[in-house]
């Protein structure tokens, strides 16, 4: 354990931590297990125990960190801290870094952002008096009316649309595959800093051809190592035979994981985060995703005292954020909820936010049509391969 002030980092005895911890303002990564380290309890919401990790979930909300000093580093720029001084060091420059970028560049605006923060000191948020300091260092427009916790209602709406056409039926040839495949694995090699292995889709090249049968579908079964480009293989082909059939190719996996590493490995494929955004969808089942109905009795239920508002109010800016409103897996910070000690029934998560138990209302809900994303308005984006 290790100590940081204005007079440098120190390491620091357990018995001396545990008597620092929670006693006058304090900065820690992830309070409950900084606790658990220290042999205490997970300790509920304080002003005096601030959370480096609620405080970039409030700056960058839907941006990935991993919950450490070191992953707050990385995900900021900073030189990886080695060692418990360096990591307590870190942590301060990390926070300093977090509210110069929001004084600067306040998401998704500074007035939102401001009402925000405001609800936030009303809660007794540890950050919320440097927060609004950071936000009031510029000039703010007009001053927002309400809390900023009624998301759903800056929500875009969706339209009906015509059902699209039946995609072509170009095929796409042997040589073509292979110069899609090539410049994906360039890319990939790209974006992972490795060395590029410009030999390696020769050597992947398909060697049997799959049989034509009338009435029949047309089937490979393929198997071969882990990291030989497996998945690269048939996405490669398929974003061809998409683009120039007007069609969309749904790819089918057997866990989240996998779903991942094919995400993933369409950065390949689709370089440019913003051509990716509409090109390449991850869709999951319904409990997956944040129920907006289910938020606002959240809402409710914080506002009268009856769960946990600092909570609630960090996900009204990961909404705001979000690419998809995936709450297990996609761009909602797991750790979120789990940094205090607040009870199951009250915790902004994804067990009280998500349609768990199948009681979405479809179109009687009065957000059917403002989340593109919410379930089960969820196929409404569609992956235009
Ligand atoms: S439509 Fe269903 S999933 Fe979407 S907000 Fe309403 S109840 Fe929840």
């Amino acid at each position: 354990v290790a100590w940081a002030d204005e007079s440098g980092a120190r390491a620091l005895r357990p018995v001396e931590a545990r008597g620092r911890f929670g006693a006058g303002p304090v900065i820690v990564c992830h309070a409950a297990l900084s606790a658990r380290r220290l042999d205490l309890a997970a300790p509920p919401r304080s002003p005096e125990l601030l959370d480096a990790l609620e405080l970039f979930a409030f700056v960058r909300p839907a941006r990935f960190a991993a919950p450490s000093p070191a992953g707050l580093a990385l995900a900021l720029g900073l030189p990886e801290p080695r060692g418990a001084a360096a990591q307590a060091e870190t942590l301060r420059a990390a926070c300093a870094a977090l509210l110069e970028e929001v004084a600067e560049r306040p998401t998704p605006s500074r007035e939102e952002a401001l009402a925000q923060a405001e609800t936030l000191g009303r809660a007794g948020w540890g950050w919320a008096q440097r927060v609004l300091g950071a936000l009031r260092s510029e000039p703010e427009g007009r001053p927002w009316r309400g809390a900023g916790l009624d998301v759903w209602s800056r929500l875009p709406e969706w339209e009906d649309e015509a059902p699209e056409g039946r995609p072509g039926s170009q095929s796409v040839a042997g040589g073509d595959a292979r110069d899609r495949l090539a410049s994906c694995w360039c890319a990939r090699a790209w974006t992972r800093r490795g060395p590029p292995r410009p030999n390696t889709p020769r050597r992947r090249r398909t060697h049997s051809r799959p049989r034509a049968r009338e009435g029949e579908p047309r089937m490979v079964l393929a198997e071969a190592g882990t990291g030989v480009g497996k998945t690269l293989g048939y996405l490669a082909p398929a974003s061809l035979w998409a683009e120039r059939n007007g069609g969309t190719v749904w790819v089918s996996t057997y866990t989240r994981a996998l779903q991942r590493q094919i995400e993933r490995e369409s950065h390949a494929v689709y370089p440019d985060p913003e051509t990716r955004r509409t090109k390449a969808v991850v869709r999951k089942g319904r409990e997956n995703y944040l129920c907006l109905l289910n938020y606002q009795e959240a809402v409710q239920a914080a506002q009268l005292g009856g769960g946990d508002l600092i909570g609630t109010v960090l996900v009204a800016r990961w909404l705001r954020a979000t690419r998809d409103g995936d709450m297990t897996g996609g761009d909602f910070p797991a750790w979120l909820p789990t940094l205090f000690s607040v009870g199951p029934a009250a915790q902004a998560g994804p067990g009280n936010l998500n349609d768990r138990r199948g009681e979405c209302v479809h179109a009687a809900c009065t957000h059917y049509r403002t989340a593109s994303w919410s379930a089960p308005c969820a196929p409404r984006i569609r992956p235009s391969w």
